[in-house]
């Protein structure tokens, strides 16, 4: 089973956190959407299998194109894919899109599952990071497509935002989770160089939330989403019974992957690649036979700290046996050895043949993964 991802990197204005490569150049939309049919066809042959289990448009912004647009891709996936009767088909959305007239526009098309970047309900968070909606469109979002026939709806929250206090991010999640929706992932805020967020903070104009204000904020998450119901399943993923994103899973469980598009990174077990970062580079090279990508085969190391650093972040854990049966016995004893300390003050969970982190070993990921990779 493999996955589509296809990467829309137009944005109708940016978001001062953001560093994903997008422009804000709607004219070249449809050379574009040109360029990932032929693409599909290039590479037809790249995955090992040609059944597809996922699709997932993700941005940038997919929700700028139009219905014909998307149907022209589905067009070409479906002529050279075969694509599962129980695909998972997602395409990310801003709120400001999700109208009433745009769920009607895309009924004919195979989407069964929405990704909504709403990042907070607070209008005033919502300015300061130069997000296109506001609070009240977040909800009717949601609501358009609760009432559009979506049963499996995911919504971004980002938590750290400047100012945020525990009482305004409760505040959010209480929002949320009076949604009745399907999936949340939330991430802390992070500051990416070259952004202006970044660039804010180093002015001082900004005051970042510290260290420990950042930590409340996660177990309250997962505190609030657990008393819902919803399964921790991944550090910044959180699913009702049934609804844990099949497309994101198959990342984390090395399941390979064809990327579309500018920028976007594909993965098919022996190696990774990934496309030109520019939408005028990568249109001119589809467009006249030229190479579009660069690619590497992955080493030994490197197949082992892929899967150790994806792995640790899931609820399920790093499998031993998995490690015995790729690496080896060697690297699995390490492994147990290296995590020794951190299974004593419960930070790493021993069980079944599995290292999973416990809440308190989530706070501190980043050290405990940079003990176990190779290097
Ligand atoms: S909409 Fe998404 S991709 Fe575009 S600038 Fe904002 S965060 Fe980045």
């Amino acid at each position: 089973m493999s996955g589509i991802y296809i990467h829309i990197p137009f944005c109708k204005k940016r978001c001062t956190y953001c560093d994903f490569y997008t422009e804000v150049a709607p004219k070249h939309i449809p050379r574009l959407v040109e360029a990932i049919c032929k693409e599909i066809e290039i590479r037809a042959d790249y995955l090992p299998s040609n059944q597809i289990d996922t699709i997932y448009f993700g941005g940038g912004t997919p929700s700028v194109l139009k219905p014909e647009q998307f149907a022209v891709i589905f067009k070409a996936i479906y002529a050279t894919f075969t694509v599962s009767d129980d695909a998972e088909i997602t395409f990310e959305a801003n709120p400001d899109d999700l109208t009433v007239l745009f769920f009607e526009s895309i009924q004919s098309l195979p989407f069964n599952r929405i990704s909504i970047g709403i990042q907070s309900f607070d209008d005033e968070d919502l300015k300061r990071i130069n997000r296109r909606h506001n609070g009240n469109q977040a909800v009717n979002a949601v609501k358009n497509a609760q009432n559009a026939g979506f049963g499996n709806i995911s919504i971004d929250l980002i938590y750290g935002l400047p100012y945020q206090t525990i009482e305004k991010w409760e505040k959010q999640l209480d929002t949320a989770l009076g949604l009745d929706i399907e999936h949340i992932s939330s991430y802390g805020l992070t500051y990416e160089e070259g952004t202006k967020l970044w660039e804010q903070r180093e002015k001082a104009e900004i005051i970042p939330v510290d260290d420990d204000t950042m930590n409340e904020m996660y177990l309250l998450l997962v505190k609030k989403l657990k008393q819902k119901g919803f399964d921790a399943y991944e550090i910044s993923n959180f699913a009702q019974n049934g609804f844990r994103s099949r497309h994101n899973s198959s990342y984390w469980k090395q399941q390979p992957y064809i990327g579309l598009g500018p920028s976007a990174h594909s993965y098919n077990i022996t190696g990774r690649q990934w496309n030109v970062a520019s939408i005028s580079d990568y249109t001119f090279a589809i467009e006249n036979k030229m190479e579009f990508y660069e690619k590497e085969n992955l080493t030994f190391f490197e197949k082992f700290n892929d899967y150790v650093m994806v792995s640790i972040r899931t609820a399920e854990g790093i499998d031993l046996e998995y490690i015995e049966r790729e690496f080896g016995s060697e690297f699995m004893n390490e492994c147990i050895e290296n995590c020794r300390h951190y299974i004593d003050s419960l930070h790493i969970n021993l069980s079944n043949n599995r290292l999973s982190l416990t809440t308190s070993g989530v706070l501190i990921s980043n050290q405990i993964l940079t003990e176990l990779m190779k290097v």
